[in-house]
């Protein structure tokens, strides 16, 4: 009870944290009362109904705007963490299927996990009679699936599903296509990148489809806070007008927000406290003093560590708390899952520590704190993390900092931090390799012809074209009447008076070519990665990428576990790997070209010639180095023989003028524009929602094409999904935020939280922070004090 009057857990450490500088900054948002409204009364009486038997007198406005949005057109919600989002899309779907009995919902989640959650959900609305939910996925067994497609009038899927097992047989579901009236995308925000793009196509061949079986489903959508929801709503699903709730009613926890950051342990080598360590420290705080709290950490490894030494922090002089905290990650059965999360639902458990695993909506109940160790990628990701912190009206969201350039950037920056707006979600359906796979597909699922515009937009035939001379496509011949004589009647419409257009239909129409396209890789040139140990296949990645991320020896990371690559079977086209006790991580030296191929864009921001277009990478992986996890100790240099791999996409480049050129010195040219390459790779995540491995970068003192110091900085998925764009749009607060990244950074000749790299192909060899510095300092320098030329929001030092 004494508890209880403490007013907050967490005071005496944040005070601490304030006096030795740990804490870097702190915020408070809320306390935020709830806005309530009633119900929508045109909502149907048996939806109106089942709200008050389940005790739901009144809605949060913004459920209550959503519902009347849902009603008029498509519609993203992007309301906080707990804000009762499900309901904006099951009212208005709920009130469908109350009217009309034929009409159906198709729920899309990206996870499996969530998909049950949602199942439950649906289910306690108590409308029996009315709402039938169904999961269909790769679990439901297939005695089960003729039921589903005939009875259940929800289904909850996943993408990859649609994409493999419903759209190709569209007319095993045509009761589902003739009658659907609602399409649901919950955590929509998940569907961008390379998943993102194929996602994007899959849902216009469902519109398609729908519109074959004369159906025109309304679509819902729901997303975390991200900087561009519109435009993701519209891009994924191909609609305009989408209309926005973004005005949260439900109420807001009074939240304490921390930055925190370990203290140094060594200045010049920029070297700090371990983030595990210090996380462990303030975990344990926060369990003695009574905190329910949440953890999020990146690798499994990293999970069993950490839960390890909080226990052993607690063991000496509170055994018993000791027992209650817990690890969670992927890999644990749905049942060993649901006990957990029953277990802290109710209480029973102090701390949770888990990958982000949890991150996504799953409902664990009220917590007080939730800290999160390291930048988890996103800012977006990032609040949706914290938004777990808040119970019985008060809440701790701390972040603590790791020593990757972001994190420390943001520890330099935190305001700016807290209050910056979060990533755009980029993506791009006309990627070609993705827009082709997908437009083979839909000519599999019917013939492509004029009208598929509407769907895939103006510019689908040059790509069917391509497909068609790739031999995948045949032309069937339009005809125009009525000059024409009478052709096939079957393919006649209306009395010979309109025009047949022309259309694509496959070569080879007894093919699947849905099996052939994964929706996590950018081309379908992919290689198998099977755990030999289970003989399951754990996933698959992009060719290209393959001789990088799986060459023999390589440690590779599969839902934070951690697997060692036993072999890579170039012939088989796959990697056969075994579970690795995680101590080790690796990381390749090779060799890469690159060669313009087009250039689509031009602009001279000072000092440099700027170009878009788009490029062929060419790598050759030359060997690879080990290194120990905990201190990053190199254990040994093992060379490979491999050969050469190339991929287009899309990239920006910029060559130097000889006149800046002239300005850093020979000998630091090229370790200048190596360091000024990775801060710029290091900073691109805060400018389009992206992982710094989704981009690749080159700079050499010299390029063919050319004939100047280049940098390359290009989009590390064939045919590019937007990323290399943003960038060039945005090139001057890219080089802005660069300078102050190295600027600003207390290390003396460049450290992992400035310009080196953990994915450096040539092991961060040469690099130099100075010249860096003086290269994007004489770059910014260089820009006029007046005139829009790259104007920028921050003063111009000139
Ligand atoms: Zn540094
Ligand atoms: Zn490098």
């Amino acid at each position: 009870m004494a508890k209880e009057r403490t007013p907050e857990p967490w005071s005496a450490l944040l005070e601490a944290g304030l006096a030795d500088g740990r804490l870097v900054s702190e915020a408070r948002e809320g306390p935020g009362r709830a806005t309530l409204t009633e119900a929508p009364a045109e909502l149907h009486p048996q939806v109106l109904a089942a709200l008050e038997r389940i005790g739901i007198t009144r809605l949060y406005s913004h459920q209550a705007e959503a519902v009347r949005a849902a009603w008029a057109g498509p519609t993203i919600i992007t309301t906080g963490t707990a804000s009762g989002k499900s309901m904006c899309f099951n009212l208005p779907t709920l009130d469908v299927l109350s009217r009309d009995a034929r009409a159906r919902a198709l729920y899309v989640y990206p996870t499996k996990a969530l998909a049950q959650d949602q199942a439950r959900a649906l289910a306690q609305f108590g409308l029996t009679k009315r709402v039938r939910p169904a999961i269909y996925d790769g679990d439901t067994p297939r005695e089960a699936r003729a039921q589903i497609r005939r009875d259940a009038n929800v289904v909850l899927t996943n993408p990859d599903m649609l994409h493999l097992g419903i759209l190709p047989n569209h007319a095993a579901w045509s009761e589902l296509f003739a009658n659907l009236a609602v399409v649901v995308l919950d955590e929509a925000h998940v569907y961008r990148g390379v998943f993102g793009s194929h996602v994007a196509n899959v849902l216009r061949r469902l519109r398609r489809i729908a519109a074959a079986y004369g159906t025109a489903p309304r679509f819902l959508l729901t997303s975390a806070t991200i900087a561009n929801p519109l435009e993701l709503a519209e891009r994924l699903t191909g609609l305009e007008r989408v209309r926005l709730i973004a005005h949260d009613g439900s109420p807001t926890p009074a939240r304490r927000m921390a930055v925190w950051n370990p203290p140094l342990s060594d200045e010049t080598l920029g070297t700090r406290r371990s983030p595990l360590a210090e996380a462990a420290g303030l975990l344990a705080s926060l369990v003695r003093e009574g905190a329910r709290t949440i953890c999020f950490i990146k690798s499994r490894k990293a999970v069993e560590l950490l839960s390890r030494l909080v226990k052993d922090a607690l063991a000496p002089t509170h055994a018993e708390l000791a027992e209650l905290i817990v690890p969670y990650r992927a890999g644990y059965t749905p049942q060993q899952r649901r006990e957990l999360e029953a277990r802290l639902v109710r209480g029973e458990l102090r701390a949770v520590i888990t990958t982000d695993a949890l991150e996504l909506g799953i409902d664990i109940g009220e917590l007080d704190a939730a800290v999160v160790v390291t930048f988890p990628g996103t800012v977006a990701s990032l609040r949706q993390m914290w938004g777990r912190a808040g119970r019985r009206g008060r809440g701790l969201a701390l972040y603590l900092a790791g020593e990757d350039a972001l994190d420390q950037f943001f520890c330099r920056h935190p305001e700016d931090f807290l209050e910056r707006p979060v990533e755009a979600a980029i993506l791009d359906h006309e990627s070609p390799e993705i827009f082709r796979a997908h437009l083979l597909c839909a000519a599999h699922e019917g013939p492509l012809s004029s009208a598929d515009a509407d769907y895939f937009g103006p510019r689908w035939e040059t790509h069917a074209e391509h497909l068609l001379s790739a031999g995948e496509l045949r032309r069937r011949p339009g005809y125009s009447a009525p000059r024409a004589p009478s052709g096939d009647p079957g393919e006649r419409r209306g009395a010979g008076e309109r025009r047949a257009p022309r259309s694509y239909v496959p070569r080879r129409p007894g093919g699947y070519p849905a099996a052939d396209v994964s929706l996590r890789s950018a081309s379908a040139d992919v290689f198998a990665i099977v755990d030999v140990s289970s003989g399951e296949l754990l996933g698959s990645t992009e060719a290209a990428r393959a001789h990088a991320t799986v060459h023999e020896g390589a440690v590779y990371m599969h839902l934070g576990q951690a697997y060692e690559v036993r072999e890579l079977d170039l012939e088989r086209r796959r990697a056969l790997v075994a579970p690795s006790s995680g101590d080790t991580y690796t990381q390749p030296k090779r060799l890469t070209e690159t060669a313009i191929v087009r250039l689509l864009d031009r602009r001279e921001p000072p000092g440099t010639t700027l170009s878009f277009g788009e490029v062929t990478v060419t790598d050759t992986v030359l060997g690879y180095e080990r290194k120990r996890f905990s201190d990053h100790a190199q254990l040994e240099l093992v060379s490979l023989e491999l050969p050469p791999t190339s991929f287009s996409t899309q990239a920006l480049w910029f060559e130097l003028d000889a006149e800046l050129a002239a300005t850093i010195p020979l000998e630091t040219l090229l370790g200048a524009l190596h360091a000024t390459e990775h801060a710029q790779i290091a900073v691109l995540p805060l400018i389009a929602m992206c992982d710094r491995w989704d981009i690749g970068g080159l700079s050499t003192n010299f390029h063919a094409q050319t004939g100047a110091p280049t940098i390359f900085i290009y989009d590390a998925h064939a045919g590019g999904i937007g990323i290399a764009r943003a960038a060039f749009a945005r090139f001057e607060e890219l080089c802005l935020d660069a300078a102050r990244l190295i600027a600003e950074c207390p290390c003396a000749d460049g450290c992992p939280s400035c310009v080196q790299s953990p994915k450096c192909g040539n092991l961060n060899e040469p690099l130099s922070k100075a010249g860096a510095r003086l290269l994007l300092e004489r770059m910014l320098r260089a820009r006029p004090c007046e005139g829009a030329v790259g104007a920028l929001n921050a003063s111009a030092d000139c």
